[in-house]
């Protein structure tokens, strides 16, 4: 009964009327319960004030500084501007604040203010823009804790979300643990209602990394039952559809106008072999971006096609299906292959939904793309013996499952251009057996790499012009959708409009977001492959196995904001064709760890390497400066600053597991029960 508290809507929070509670249902936050694992994305470290002369530019700063000379308010437009100089021992500051010219009676000339804002350089000039203006006791008392800051959308303040979560707080004690405390003990993990509140309001640092771990731990441990659940099942499973040599396949491999690489024949080897062995074929190929695993997966569609069964690929989304659809196709016709393909995706409805239906559940179709559209209820399959998925990372385990489960003891390869350090793959895929795809086909020119700070832009602007005027494109991007989400980070909306006035009117800007509905994304980058748009200002949402080989230019801003894999995937997007590449990393950090980091890209184009590389390098301490890589889907944890409790959770998962290998035990009720409750919690990938 306990968890209707929690099914509760915010509403019934104070200072929560039909306004704010419409905002935050965009955010997905209409439950207390949503609320409380509406976790913040940053927290602000109020620390020591320091001196002008050891301002870091790009940096939150706190500055003590006397007012020095008068207090100007202009007009422009319909906007006032105020400013002033300011100056500690050590060095001036200009500081400004828009549309509040009242602040000038606040301001006297010689008194002293503490100011915190971001630092920026303008020429020689250190400016503060809109400051916060704190009394000297009350910085006092801020000073060492940690402020949360909130995912915001226009309309929704942090303070707001702070109050909202600091009420929704008591009803934490609703929250179900699932460890006994014997576990918690020995696993040494805060328990649970404490770790959600501590990871909206933690104490210290120290605690928001326990609190962090905890529901780290809980999203591995989750992540890892389901896949070894899985895994029982289809131990046992025999092969039923045995598939034999197909000539069609070696005939096609001789025919291709390249010839595949060792490490391509080699893994065609091993997923023959399982096709045709005595036990249901359960693979993952990991391959980097662009090291050709599509024609591997054809190859194998083939080959079952070619044997009188169905095989299905699924990807994550239209824009991958319908190029990987409109590229089997034309295969199709050029080498006369027996294979009847079709397209089954969110967008073929009505009339042409059905008729495709009917004729994959009839077996007329053996060669069947698309994306989720393949695993929904209504869509039922004759003799599907194979099945694919590709970018395998952006799917769930459950997603994973339902796909296989379309056919009987189906043969399951799942592609994957996440490359995952071995030792944590095997934990992560334990169900699966690991074909690594390491090689590039030759050819390839090598991506040029620049890491640049923000007095490179025009530059850069200049050079995608020119790439654009050869016929190439480029693409940009942003960690943030919209302004005000994080100070100083560059958002997609208002960095659009900026290029756009940057560029001449020939160049179309175009710009993509998880924000934006699916249709409307898709048809974003059906424009740009088109070459339609020749500039896609876009956040992360921007396809990992999007193959536009006429786009030359990534452009990434806020680099230093992104783990290394991330923006190794980021880079896989251009050097894809015949045309040299080129990849700026623009780093608006002055730390020189940021500029280390950022080196590595520009060291490496191996993204084994890079992975390797971001594991030792993102120890514990910076969890929250790098973005999330991202990867897995998980909301908290990373699979590589959090390494160590993804192999707690192993360990425990196969502790549990080999003495109760259904979970059926009434000792493990709290861990079934954790499962189901979890359904409900998924986390959506797309929200960026
Ligand atoms: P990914 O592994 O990222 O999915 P793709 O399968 O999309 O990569 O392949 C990228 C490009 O490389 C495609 O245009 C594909 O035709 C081409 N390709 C694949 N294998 C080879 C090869 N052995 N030699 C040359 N080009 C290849
Ligand atoms: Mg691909």
């Amino acid at each position: 009964m306990k968890k209707d508290y929690l099914k509760e809507n915010i509403s019934s929070l104070k200072g929560i009327g039909d306004k704010t509670q419409k905002v935050f249902e965009k955010c997905g936050v209409s439950t207390i319960s949503d609320l409380l694992f509406y976790y913040p994305r940053e927290y602000e470290k109020f620390d020591e004030i320091i001196d002008v002369a050891d301002i870091k530019t790009g940096d939150i700063v706190t500055l003590k500084c006397a007012v020095i000379g008068s207090v100007v308010v202009r007009h422009v437009r319909n906007l006032s501007i105020l400013t002033f100089e300011a100056a500690d021992k050590t060095g001036r500051i200009k500081v400004t604040y828009f549309n509040m010219p009242f602040l000038r009676n606040t301001f006297k000339s010689g008194k002293f203010y503490i100011f915190r804002g971001t630092a920026r350089k303008k020429g020689n000039i250190i400016e503060l823009d809109q400051p916060k203006i704190y009394k000297e006791e009350e910085y006092q008392m801020l000073k060492g804790s940690l402020q949360p800051k909130y995912p915001l959308v226009k309309g929704l303040t942090n303070n707001a979300v702070i109050k909202a979560a600091k009420q929704a707080m008591m009803y934490t004690a609703y929250l179900d643990e699932y460890l006994s405390k014997e576990q918690l003990q020995s696993l040494d993990v805060m328990d649970y209602s404490k770790a959600v509140r501590h990871i909206h309001f933690p104490e210290n640092n120290d605690d928001l990394m326990r609190a962090r771990k905890r529901l780290a731990f809980d999203e591995f441990f989750e992540f890892i039952l389901r896949v070894r659940l899985m895994k029982s099942d289809e131990d046992k499973s025999v092969n039923i559809y045995k598939i034999n040599d197909s000539t069609v396949a070696e005939d096609l491999i001789h025919r291709l106008p390249f010839n595949l690489t060792g490490k391509q024949l080699d893994i065609w080897d091993d997923i023959k072999c399982d096709l045709m062995g005595e036990h249901v074929m359960n693979r993952l190929i990991q391959g980097d971006v662009g090291s050709g695993k599509t024609i591997v997966a054809f190859l194998a569609l083939l080959m079952t096609a070619s044997n009188g069964y169905q095989g299905a690929i699924m990807a994550p989304t239209e824009v991958l299906a319908k190029q990987h659809y409109d590229g089997f196709c034309e295969m199709i016709k050029e080498y006369d292959l027996p294979l009847r393909p079709v397209l089954l995706t969110g967008s073929v409805t009505g009339k042409a939904k059905r008729e495709a239906q009917q004729l994959i559940a009839e077996g007329y179709y053996n060669l069947i793309v698309g994306t989720n559209a393949l695993i929904q209820d209504k869509v039922e399959y004759q003799n599907l013996a194979l099945v694919i998925t590709d970018e395998q990372h952006r799917f769930g385990v459950r997603q994973r499952e339902r796909f296989a489960g379309k056919g009987q003891e189906t043969h399951v390869l799942a592609m994957s251009a996440t490359p995952i350090p071995r030792t944590l793959a095997i934990i992560l895929y334990g169900d699966l057996h690991i074909s690594i795809l390491d090689e590039m086909p030759s050819g390839r020119i090598p991506i040029k790499n620049c890491v640049v700070g923000t007095e490179y832009r025009p530059t850069a602007y200049k050079f995608i012009r020119d790439e654009v005027a050869k016929g190439r494109q480029a693409y940009v991007i942003c960690p943030m959708v919209e302004e005000g989400e994080l100070d100083g980070v560059e958002n997609v909306q208002d960095y659009s409009e900026k290029l756009r006035a940057a560029l001449p009117d020939t160049i179309n800007v175009g710009m993509l977001h998880g924000k934006m509905k699916t249709s409307e994304k898709d048809e974003i980058m059906q424009d740009f492959a088109d070459n339609k748009i020749q500039v896609l200002v876009s956040t992360t949402v921007i396809e990992v196995g999007i193959n536009v080989p006429n786009a030359t230019v990534m452009m990434i801003e806020n680099a230093e904001r992104f783990g290394l894999s991330q923006l190794h995937q980021l880079r896989g997007r251009v050097g894809r064709g015949s045309h040299q590449s080129y990849c700026i990393f623009l780093n608006t950090s002055e730390k020189d760890e940021a500029k280390k980091r950022l080196e590595t890209m520009n060291n490496s184009n191996d993204g084994f390497v890079i992975a390797e590389e971001d594991l030792k390098q993102r120890g514990p301490g910076d969890l929250f400066g790098v973005r999330q890589s991202g990867e897995m889907n998980f909301k908290v944890a990373d699979i590589y600053t959090d390494a160590d409790y993804l192999k707690k959770a192993s360990v425990f998962a196969d502790e549990i597991l080999q003495k109760d290998p259904e979970l059926n035990s009434p000792d493990n009720a709290l861990i079934r029960s954790f499962l189901e409750d979890r359904r409900s919690n998924t986390v959506d990938f797309n929200t960026l």
